[in-house]
């Protein structure tokens, strides 16, 4: 019989999400693949996602990323009420195999806290895991819950009680890196990108600094908290500047941002985001924390544009310096790059992303891992969790 496996991806934005969300990126690119190996796929996602799955359950009726600007106190029930929606599912029905979460802490918590009597579970850590010490330090989610990571970097640096249940890492893919060694070159144009969140973590400043500084036109793309175009963030009202990267924005990327040398083209979706990349001489990674997982990194690959980067975080598991991209230390070892980073072959990033990073690729490993997942949560150590459910299913 078919695994049925419940994916989780949170209440935040619909799957596929209009332009950016990495995670629901993730899990867009993920699912026709497993559907395809055969695994009924049931989503909790929101009510306006379109993705086709097997079935769709949602609390929300749309995305409530709108709302994360709001104080704490006004959002710390969305997610909840979200996992409150897939826990009442889970012990209302007895055909899920197991559950894949991808929402950040309470997924895991949630899951976690179901006990014994529930069925296992794998939960994809997307981010930094020098976050949320107090939870992951402390984590105990026996043999039924098992985390994995989006590269070895990131799982090296989660505390130990983490890495306890890790079952390992699974890199992210894209399905632009289908056939593409096959796809024929574009024409680049001088401008170099960086796509991604305007967000101290992502190093806009730097980029724009060095764009003025070495000289070559910088493209931004990508939405500075919630405000996904220029004109949205210029007609934010003051309290647009209780977001961290708002006031990012204002106070260090903005001042550089002249709309000549480098420019803020907001959020890019679809072709347009691809052209933009693909056209590139290079894709920009001025980072300043360490990039867990990548999604944008292996784009630029799989579209034929060479990754220049501080080689922090998976930027060294992703790309090979001198061969799909160039990786510094630093601002001034990028400095030292930037022209050298164009002569690079365009054929082996495609390369590169057609061989390791494909939507199949991904999915394999991921089947491989929920089979490891339900072997341990049958184990002898689960002894209990294999019997009856201590409350009847209603069905
Ligand atoms: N993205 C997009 N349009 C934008 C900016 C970003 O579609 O204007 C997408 C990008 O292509 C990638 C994702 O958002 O798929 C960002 O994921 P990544 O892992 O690079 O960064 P994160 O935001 O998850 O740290």
């Amino acid at each position: 019989m078919a695994l049925t496996v419940l994916m989780n991806a949170g209440p935040w934005l619909p799957v596929p999400p209009p332009g950016y969300g990495g995670i629901e990126n993730v899990v867009a690119t993920l699912v026709p693949e497993l559907r395809r190996l055969g695994v009924r796929v049931v989503l909790a996602s929101t009510g306006d996602a379109t993705l086709p799955v097997d079935e769709l359950l949602s609390v929300f009726p749309d995305g409530q990323f709108g709302a994360l600007q709001r104080p704490y106190n006004q959002v710390c029930g969305i997610s909840q009420a979200h996992l409150n929606g897939v826990v009442r599912a889970l012990r209302e029905r007895d055909d899920i195999d197991l559950v894949h979460d991808h929402v950040e802490a309470v997924g895991l918590a949630v899951l976690t806290a179901m006990g014994p009597n529930s069925g296992p579970a794998l939960h994809t850590l997307h981010w930094d895991l020098g976050k949320h010490p107090d939870l992951y330090g402390y984590l105990d989610g026996g043999d039924r819950v098992r985390v994995n990571g989006v590269s070895a970097a990131q799982l090296a640096r989660a505390p130990r009680a983490l890495r306890d249940h890790s079952v390992g890492h699974v890199h992210l893919a894209t399905p632009l890196a289908v056939h593409a060694a096959r796809r024929p070159p574009v024409r680049k144009s001088g401008h170099q990108v960086i796509l991604g969140r305007i967000t101290p973590g992502k190093g806009q400043h730097i980029g724009a600094r060095l764009a003025h500084r070495a000289g070559f036109d910088l493209v931004l793309a990508g939405p500075v908290g919630p405000y996904r175009r220029p004109e949205e963030l210029a007609a934010a009202g003051p309290e647009a500047g209780q977001n961290p990267d708002v006031r990012y924005w204002r106070e260090q990327v903005a001042p550089l941002v002249d709309g000549d040398r480098v420019r803020w083209v907001g959020t890019v979706a679809g072709a347009a985001r691809d052209d933009l990349v693909a056209a590139a001489r290079a894709s920009l990674f001025p980072l300043c924390w360490e990039e867990p997982g990548g999604t944008a990194v292996i784009e630029s690959l799989a579209l034929g544009t060479p990754v220049l980067a501080i080689g922090r975080g998976c930027l060294p598991e992703l790309v090979e310096h001198g061969r799909t991209g160039l990786l510094a230390d630093d601002e001034e070892g990028l400095a030292d790059l930037v022209w050298q980073v164009g002569d690079l072959d365009e054929r082996e990033c495609r390369r590169e992303a057609g061989s390791r990073f494909t939507p199949t690729t991904m999915a394999e490993r991921y089947v491989e891992l929920y089979e490891r997942v339900r072997e341990s949560a049958a184990g002898p150590a689960a002894a209990p969790a294999a019997g009856p459910p201590a409350t009847p299913a209603p069905r």
